[in-house]
């Protein structure tokens, strides 16, 4: 997570081309709010404790790690809510769990996510505005990213950053502090990707780098998407939609929610939080109203960085 903390560094934010009539209409038309936006936890899918236990022999026989080489995060793979995880994602068939825990487990030793950084981030600490706000009504880690805050646009390694926050997230389940560790369905997050400001200089306007996120998404972090709400996509985000629709599976495709207007941002922050956490809407609606003021970006960087109001 990112703690700006160096006023002498505001440049201002990167100049932007948004306007309220680029929004991309076809994609609210196609997955809007309509007034009916739903964000709540699908429920589980049942896993008998017997079938976890399968998965893990299986696993254990068949990644041949001795009990010196077994690391912390070889254990955590091997942890009751990650194997709940892959079977929901396999439909509860624990030989096809097995093959997948296997190659995600080749994929994270080879990659050790869990250290990755963004050094761009380190670096200049503006370069993107991807970070963990708070929890919603449902205990959910969110994440907020909003292009209109980027400070380098052009910055095209995303991916670090996005990895960084995913296993920070992961870690607070494990910390036991991002509710419903155990419960596949329940350790998952909501990511809101506030769209104002994209532009054509963004990484995520080449399709490469979203069909890259999608597949290490679905491939490497099963069930952990609760949902994805794109905020006022503009116009030019539709080629680029067009490209990852086939590409995601059902299940993720019905996780994507598109968000339009000052109404669609308000009913989106009071579905996420509910009414017990009204301040928390009442921020985000403010933070996305804020960000929508080419002033407010000029100031974004500056210290103290806006944080939602304590839990
Ligand atoms: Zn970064």
């Amino acid at each position: 997570m990112e703690t700006p903390g160096n006023a002498a560094c505001g440049k201002g934010a990167p100049s932007t081309s948004y306007s309220e009539s680029e929004d991309f209409a076809g994609l609210q038309a196609e997955g809007g709010l309509k007034g009916t936006l739903r964000l709540e936890p699908l429920n589980s899918q049942e896993v008998s404790f017997r079938t976890i236990q399968a998965v893990q022999a299986l696993f254990q026989r068949q990644s041949s790690e001795t009990s010196e080489e077994q690391s912390f995060w070889y254990l955590d793979m091997m942890s009751d809510a990650t194997v709940s995880r892959f079977l929901f994602a396999e439909k509860g068939d624990a030989s096809k769990a097995c093959k997948r825990l296997l190659a995600t487990w080749k994929w994270r030793k080879k990659n050790q996510p869990w250290a990755v950084k963004c050094h761009l981030c380190i670096s200049d600490h503006r370069t993107h505005d991807f970070r963990y706000l708070c929890h919603d009504q449902y205990s959910r880690p969110v994440l907020y990213l909003s292009f209109a805050t980027f400070h380098n646009p052009e910055s095209n390694l995303l991916m670090d950053h996005v990895i960084a926050q995913i296993e920070q997230c992961t870690a607070l389940y494990l910390e036991g502090s991002g509710g419903g560790a155990g419960d596949g369905q329940a350790s998952t997050f909501v990511w809101v990707a506030d769209y104002t400001g994209f532009g054509l200089r963004h990484p995520g306007l080449n399709p490469r780098f979203p069909l890259s996120l999608a597949y290490t998404f679905q491939t490497h972090y099963p069930e952990r998407l609760g949902a994805v709400l794109c905020v006022d996509a503009p116009s030019i985000f539709e080629g680029v939609w067009n490209v990852i629709q086939p590409a995601l599976d059902a299940k993720t495709r019905s996780k994507i929610h598109f968000v339009r207007g000052a109404q669609g941002r308000s009913e989106m922050a009071n579905e996420l939080f509910g009414p017990a956490r009204s301040n928390l809407a009442y921020w985000l609606v403010d933070h996305m109203n804020k960000v929508r003021q080419p002033d407010y970006r000029e100031r974004f960087w500056q210290d103290p960085h806006e944080m939602p109001p304590a839990e």
